[in-house]
């Protein structure tokens, strides 16, 4: 190999400095060392070490309180579906090494697609292996050149990466306004095809979307579809735990549900249902579907046994409310701003007023024994750095009471509430 160094460590050429493709990211990284020269731990290097449970790990050594996990449901060590991840594994092996359309296809797969067609009440199901993916796949598929997707601002960076790959013209309107989306779409060529795509739950603030306005606001111009990514509110929000886009009723109005297995399912994939008489050829023409290796089976098999169990969820459901409703009245009471007035979803962001001190309040809280993620721009809006903390069904209400404990302490050694 040519370009080796003497760098005993290294086995693969070292950059010199010089025509550095890494030069871009000069700034970002300069920002990081200063910051962690601070003694800060670094937030996003965090490592689990023994995970207990949907709430409890130990992380360096330190038992801690997960509130920052997307485990809504608690599905993760329900012992059905880890029994049937089990079971896969030692009947059909560790991986399938091949595409859906080839050889990737196995009864596990149809059989995960058949209890979301259940779940969703759908003619049409398919299984992505990622909820990244599934969103890349359905918008770049469906919208191309000369298409136009429009969106919310605060759309996840999936639903933009999908775009981008479709090359379909990209129109944002500003975020959860009604108003906004109305007024581009009437800006548009009555002629040409839309895609319009809305989230049910905004996971940096954790808003919702107000569904029924925003497509009594699409109906009024021609040639639009709608897509909903209910990434965050499946398992949990309307009578089936389908999504926002059921409990707000807007279930005829909706020509492509979105999803994902990393949240309230529990394990990893992703997923779109839908009625449209031709969704079938998605299998054919959908790149991130073709040309990637389809879920393991243990995969597959531990997502169909916690769709077909979220369906019978109800007391589960009832209790992660109870838990987000007291979570936010508590730190509201505290004096912390919150991303929501009123608690919407499973998510409440705790919005600080800058990098330092939302760093010094995750890390004081880390070490009280509390995760919880934290957030910054670019994947915030406008600027915000938040820390975000999300509910897990199996939190005890003991739990929530020592979380709050925790904020209580933080707050107030970092300041971010008055003592
Ligand atoms: N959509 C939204 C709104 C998300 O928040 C996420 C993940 N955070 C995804 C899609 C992608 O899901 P996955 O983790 O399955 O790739």
């Amino acid at each position: 190999m040519t370009g080796l160094t003497d760098d005993k460590a290294a086995t693969m050429r070292v950059a010199d400095g010089d025509r550095d493709l890494f030069s871009k990211f000069d700034a970002l990284i300069a920002e990081r060392e200063a910051l962690l020269a601070t003694g800060v731990r670094d937030p996003f290097a965090i490592v689990m070490d023994q995970v207990l449970s949907p709430t409890r790990a130990i992380i360096k050594g330190k038992e801690t309180i997960l509130l920052g996990t997307y485990n809504y449901m608690g599905m993760t060590f329900d012992p059905d579906v880890v029994a049937a991840g089990k079971q896969a594994l030692d009947e059909y092996g560790a991986g399938t090494t091949g595409s859906r359309v080839l050889n990737g296809t196995y009864q596990g797969h149809k059989a995960c697609e058949d209890a979301l067609k259940d779940f969703y009440g759908t003619k049409h199901a398919m299984v992505f292996s990622t909820g990244y993916q599934a969103n890349l796949g359905m918008i770049s598929t469906i919208a191309g050149k000369g298409d136009y997707v429009i969106l919310d601002a605060d759309s996840h960076a999936s639903i933009y990466d999908g775009c981008y790959l479709g090359n379909a013209e990209i129109v944002r309107f500003r975020h959860n306004s009604v108003e906004d989306l109305d007024k581009r779409l009437g800006r548009l060529p009555a002629e040409a095809q839309k895609l319009v795509v809305l989230e049910g739950v905004y996971s940096m603030l954790g808003d919702v979307a107000p569904l029924p306005e925003m497509v009594a606001a699409v109906r009024k111009h021609p040639n639009c579809m709608i897509l909903v990514d209910e990434a965050h509110g499946m398992g949990f929000f309307g009578p089936n735990g389908r999504g926002v886009y059921e409990e707000q009723g807007v279930e005829k109005e909706i020509d492509f549900v979105v999803g994902t297995f990393s949240k309230s399912v529990g394990t990893v994939g992703g997923f779109c249902v839908s009625d449209h008489p031709k969704f079938e050829v998605m299998r054919l023409v959908c790149r991130p579907y073709v040309f990637t290796a389809s879920l393991p089976p243990s995969v597959v098999a531990t997502a169909a046994t916690s769709i077909r169990k979220l369906m019978h969820a109800s007391e589960k459901r009832a209790h992660l409310w109870e838990n987000s409703r007291r979570l936010h009245q508590g730190l509201r009471d505290m004096g912390f701003r919150l991303g929501t007035e009123t608690p919407q979803s499973a998510i409440i962001a705790v919005i600080l007023t800058d990098q330092t001190q939302a760093v010094a309040m995750w890390q004081a809280l880390l070490e009280l024994g509390l995760y919880v993620n934290m957030a910054r721009p670019p994947a915030t809006p406008a600027g915000t750095f938040l820390l975000r903390c999300s509910l897990c069904a199996e939190h005890s209400s003991e739990q929530v009471g020592e979380i709050l404990e925790m904020f209580r302490q933080a707050g107030r050694q970092t300041g971010a509430i008055a003592a």
